[in-house]
């Protein structure tokens, strides 16, 4: 998921703005998308299902409209958080004022909170955690003097890996998780607004200079140009961001924390060549997020660095798509081998992970159709051993391919001559100029920051009982 929010003391075309943050952050959510434009406490929202494009046109940006603030937000949905329903931000108006809100990853105790909630006689509307911390933000507000005092204590009560950015009729405010699981940066444009991103590429689409990324814990509060930084919940937790953000989520011309995020590709790439060295004719990528480890094993190797397979650049990422049909069919139509490039030769072929094994096996086959006489598959991720619980989309365990079987096993399964994981102790190597304190490695080393994610679901998630029926 993405986050993007601008805020200054002059009226404009925010909702633009938004856009063009929010394109830079497509990559991160092609499920849903949403702007609500802020016009001095008076609040407009468009969100719907697809791409960001898609969802804006010229003239639902203009009717918008023009304010002082707003906030987007693109979606990827995990299981049971698909459809309109679910897509942020979301807009509601409570006893002290009215709010928008996005937000980013996922709670661990989001099933408790909405439990005690629903007991309370809260009426949720959405399957999302974005409605759970709304409410929880609210149920504070009623007692505490500020919006960001009500974030504050909501905080205390929130579990998980997450970033929330609401605006209130006159702030917008930035919070991230005591852990730090997800990143999230602002920075400041020419003409003096505050920009905040998931990811420091969407400030340099709105001409942003990045001033910090927040600590994790903090909360920011914009108002009328000034910034303050809140730090109650820094400190208390160790910090532990999310490594596959590297590897994966994050767009490569991103800093996070510090680190180029191309840069830590390239040195998994380069720590993937050393520890599963072959003897190849050229190094091809999977694209996009492929691309600089495989750069970064030709680097290290020697062996020639090639553009072996083409993507198609107007189709989302298979691994973000909802649903393994859908997920199939896009791989087929999304990435084609340049024969040129690997008939009659060993290709070395980088991916960024193997997660089921039906992508992988896909794309060997490709290849050896172009003529690759060899195979040699390498991913610059671990292996898959645990899933997410903080937002990203890593399986339960029964659908994660390293879970099943050895390398030699997955090698066979996807048809490749050799395969080879980034070593779990490298992980951390690529990215050791991040400016943090640790990482976040559960989904390779069941390392988890928190606890386990409390099920629970709503009887309405289920068919009516007997004794409702006789109500
Ligand atoms: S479990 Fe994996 S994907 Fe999830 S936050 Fe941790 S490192 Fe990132």
């Amino acid at each position: 998921m993405g986050i993007f929010g601008i805020t200054g003391n002059e009226r404009g075309d925010l909702a633009s703005i938004t856009y063009y943050g929010l394109y830079a952050l497509q990559h991160r959510g092609q499920e849903s998308a949403g702007i609500a434009v802020n016009d001095d406490g008076v609040f407009s929202v468009h969100k719907d299902t697809g791409l960001v494009g898609d969802v804006f046109t010229s003239e639902v940006l203009a009717r918008l409209g023009e304010g002082n603030m707003a906030i987007g937000h693109t979606r990827y949905g995990t299981l049971g958080t698909r459809g309109i329903v679910n897509a942020e931000p979301i807009v509601v108006n409570h006893i002290k004022g009215r709010l928008a809100l996005a937000t980013e990853g996922a709670l661990v105790n989001a099933g408790p909170l909405r439990k005690e909630l629903e007991l309370g006689g809260m009426i949720f509307h959405t399957s999302s955690d974005a409605e759970i911390i709304s409410c929880v933000i609210i149920q504070e507000r009623l007692k505490a003097p500020s919006i960001e005092a009500a974030v504050s204590a909501a905080m205390s009560r929130l579990k998980g890996g997450y970033t929330v950015l609401l605006m209130s009729p006159s702030k917008m405010v930035v919070a991230r998780d005591p852990h730090g699981i997800h990143s999230v940066c602002f920075g400041r444009r020419a003409d003096g607004r505050y920009v905040v991103a998931s990811e420091s590429c969407a400030l340099d689409a709105v001409g942003a200079v990045l001033e910090r990324e927040l600590l994790p814990g903090e909360i920011i509060v914009f108002k009328n140009g000034e910034v303050t930084s809140l730090r109650d919940h820094c400190d208390s937790v160790p910090e532990r961001l999310c490594i596959f953000e590297y590897i994966y989520t994050a767009r490569p011309d991103s800093m996070i924390s510090g680190c180029s995020v191309q840069t830590a590709r390239r040195r998994a790439g380069a720590l993937l060549a050393m520890a599963h060295p072959v003897e190849a004719d050229v190094v091809v990528g999977v694209p996009d997020s492929g691309l600089d480890a495989a750069l970064g094993y030709s680097e290290q190797s020697g062996i020639p660095y090639g553009i072996g397979l083409i993507k198609n650049k107007y189709i989302g990422r298979t691994f973000i798509s909802p649903g393994q049909n859908n997920r199939e069919d896009k791989v087929r139509i999304k990435l084609n081998p340049v024969s040129s490039a690997v008939k009659g030769k060993r290709v070395v072929l980088v991916d960024d992970s193997i997660v089921r094994g039906t992508t992988s096996a896909r794309i060997v086959r490709l290849l050896r159709n172009a003529g690759a006489t060899e195979v040699h598959l390498r991913s610059s991720a671990p292996k898959f051993l645990n899933p997410c619980y903080y937002g990203t989309d890593i399986d339960s365990r029964e659908m994660l391919i390293a879970c099943k079987y050895s390398t030699e096993e997955i090698a066979k399964i996807v048809g490749a001559d050799s395969l080879g994981f980034l070593l779990l102790e490298d992980v951390r190597k690529i990215a050791e100029d991040a400016g943090v304190k640790g990482f976040c490695t559960a989904c390779f080393d069941g390392e988890y920051p928190t606890d386990a994610p409390v099920k629970y679901t709503s009887k309405y998630d289920n068919k009516i009982s007997e004794s409702e029926k006789e109500q």
